[in-house]
Parts: structure tokens; sequence; C-alpha cells
């Protein structure tokens, strides 16, 4: 239903956006959305760049940036909001030119300061949501728990090395970053910034993501990673997502126990420990895949508590198939699902893990609590548990 409190798009913005306009779920309406949004970004570095420029390109009326720090030769290399000649000049000012020069119909409002639990709240309170692009540990915290205790979607990414992560936290219902992470780490067990290299193009992977979150957030549209916490290794190029659930103990959002800002010490955010953390964390995930070694363990041990569904085709089947499983092709899961438990672990296969991979994704979105992938499907089975069975 239109809006009529929206702002209305000048002939300039309707050319410019065209683009937008002629997707059905962005419009007239949403590009008149987007021009009303205000959004705050942590930080104008390697994230706060590629976040900053695709915002501000697709028009999202007001930009908020806090920045404290001044360009520095070294950080072109990623920050792509500031050039050469830029070097020495506050980021915040390179930024607003830069931005001003993507887009002039864009509004930024700088902060040239360090976010502090004195200023955090004041400084976000206005704006509709939150993108985090702090490279450390304090900051990341600041502005968690400013985050729940205003209510404001946090759009959160980080990046080390070649690694980078990214989620929304602290949406309605979904869970905080401390319901993963209740307390940082000790300074004294992360590196220092310089230590921790970076691979320039990470920061512009992540931070478009984040920008694409952000976007599908103000307009409404979309499946957003609420509950969700992605997973990027750029040396294999796999992305992979884990399921985070709300934690009823998490001091931020769940007993909220927290009820101000804390100031941690400085120091560096180093998300491939907090990777490792992952995964003895509360998350150690229950929907990870299953190699064909651990499912051959399992039928071995004559384990009966989980169900083997093979997605592929009858024609399929017939050249090979697992005695332990049952076939119910991919087109018919969702006809079928009444006739899984939902409550017991459910593991999907096909050939190679494409097609049963979209299987568990539906089924966890129905419901199942416990659905996990054989990866690598039958082929990978032949390959590592048993070769009598035909490759195809
Ligand atoms: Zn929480």
């Amino acid at each position: 239903m239109p809006d009529s409190t929206l702002p209305s798009l000048a002939p300039d913005e309707i050319l410019r956006y065209s683009r937008h306009l002629i997707l059905p779920n962005v419009g007239v309406e949403g590009q008149r959305r987007l021009k009303a949004s205000r959004v705050l970004i942590i930080g104008a570095g390697g994230l706060g760049s590629p976040v900053a420029l695709y915002l501000a390109a697709a028009g999202v009326g007001t930009l908020g940036i806090v920045d404290f720090d001044a360009v520095d030769e070294s950080n072109l290399q990623r920050q792509l909001l500031h050039g050469t000649r830029d070097v020495g000049r506050p980021k915040i000012d390179s930024a607003r030119a830069r931005l001003h020069d993507v887009n002039p119909f864009v509004r930024v409002e700088s902060y040239e300061t360090r976010l502090t639990s004195a200023n955090a709240l004041e400084i976000m309170r206005d704006y509709d949501l939150i993108v985090d692009g702090t490279d450390n540990f304090a900051t990341r915290y600041l502005v968690n728990d400013a985050c729940v205790l205003l209510g404001k979607r946090n759009v959160y990414g980080s990046i080390y090395r070649f690694e980078g992560q990214a989620s929304v936290f602290a949406a309605e219902n979904g869970p905080c970053y401390r319901c993963l992470f209740p307390e940082p780490p000790p300074p004294g067990e992360v590196p220092n910034c310089a230590e921790g290299g970076v691979l320039g193009v990470l920061p512009g992977i992540v931070g478009t993501i984040q920008a694409t979150e952000t976007i599908k957030l103000l307009l409404g549209t979309g499946q957003p990673l609420i509950g969700r916490l992605l997973l990027i290794d750029t040396l294999s190029m796999q992305f992979r997502t884990v399921r985070l659930r709300k934690d009823p103990q998490c001091p931020a959002c769940g007993t909220h126990e927290i009820t101000k800002l804390i100031d941690y010490d400085q120091f560096c955010g180093v998300p491939g420990q907090v990777a490792e953390h992952v995964a003895d964390a509360q998350v150690a995930d229950p929907d990870a895949d299953l190699t064909p070694t651990e499912l051959a363990e399992r039928i071995a041990r004559g384990d009966d508590s989980f169900d083997l569904i093979d997605v592929r085709e009858p024609w399929e089947w017939q050249m090979a198939h697992l005695d332990r499983a049952r076939l119910v092709p991919l087109g018919t899961v969702a006809d079928s699902v009444d006739s899984l438990d939902p409550n017991r672990e459910i593991v999907v296969m096909c050939k190679s893990g494409g097609r049963s991979g979209r299987a568990a994704e539906f089924l966890r979105e129905s419901g199942f609590r416990r659905v996990r992938n054989l990866a690598g499907g039958i082929l990978r089975w032949s390959a590592e548990v048993d070769p009598s069975v035909p490759r195809y």
C-alpha cells in the first residue's frame, strides 16, 4: 500500500534509480522507503567503505558515519572510500566527499569521534539500523549492547586474513552477538591490529554482503541473515551458514542484566579464532554436514537415531543406493514432510550434495530440529567408503 508519508522522487532520482524502480521488490515505493531511511555505519575503513559506497549509490537517504581516524597509505589496499590524495585527511572528510560524488542526493552525517559508552546511545538513537564495520572487539560489544538496549538491528561483519563473517544481530526474536560470545576474549589472546593481515578484497566481499542485508531489511524483502552466521573462506571460496539461536541466558538480550554500556580495553578482532570458538561454543553446529565416513561409522555401530533420506530420482536409485536409505525424490519432499518425524535427526543425501542441501534447507525451514547433509553425496560415499557403489 503506498505510504503518503514517504518522500517523493525528483525526476533526476527517477532516472538515477531506474534499475531499482523496475525491480518488483523495490519499485518506486521501495525506493522512496530507501530515501526515507537513516543508516549509521560504524567505521569508514575496510568494511565501512563498500557499505557506504553501495548504500549511497542505492539511494539510502541519510548515512551516518562514525570514525576518528585519518587516512593512512596502508589503508588504500582495501578502504576504497579513500584515495591517494586523501592520505593524512580525516577519513570522515574523504568519505563525505566521495559519497557526495557517488550520489549528491544522499545526506551524510559525520561523527569524528571514537564510539564509547558515553556517546554510543546518543549517536545511534536516531538511526533505523546500524552497520558494524569495526575492527576490534571493544567496539563490537559496544555496538551490540547499544543495539540491544535501543532495539535496533545490527548488521554485523568481520574479517581476518582470508576469512570473513556476516550476520544480522539484535533483530526482534533473533540472537545478538553476545548470544554467540557472551564475553570478549582476554586481550592477551588476540594479536594486535598490525600483526593481523587481511586480503584486501575480503572486506569488499563482506561489506557488500552487509550492504545487501541492510537494503533487504530496509525494504522488508527476502530472508535476512537473522539467526544465521555466514562464514566465508576466500581461499577455498566456500560460503557456509551456521544457525544461531537466541540464548535465554545471554546477558544482553536474554536476562537483560547488561543495562548500561561497557568500555572494554581496545584490542583487535580475530574472526579466525572466533570461528574456532564457534565450533566449540553453543553452536557446535547441529546442522553441520556429515561426511560419508562419519555416516558409515554410525551405520556400522547400529545407530538408528536418524532417518536417511535419498532425494535423487528413481532412475538414480536403481543404479545404486544405500540399504539404510529411503527414496524421497527432491520434487516430492514437500509432499512427504508429514511422513517424516521432525524430532528425529534427518540425514539427506543425493548424488553429490547439492540437491540434498536444498532439501535440508527446506526441512529446517519446515521446523525439523536437526537436519544434516551427506557431504559429497553418493559419489563421495563411493570414493571414500564403498568403491563397489557405481559412479555415474
Ligand atoms: Zn543475545
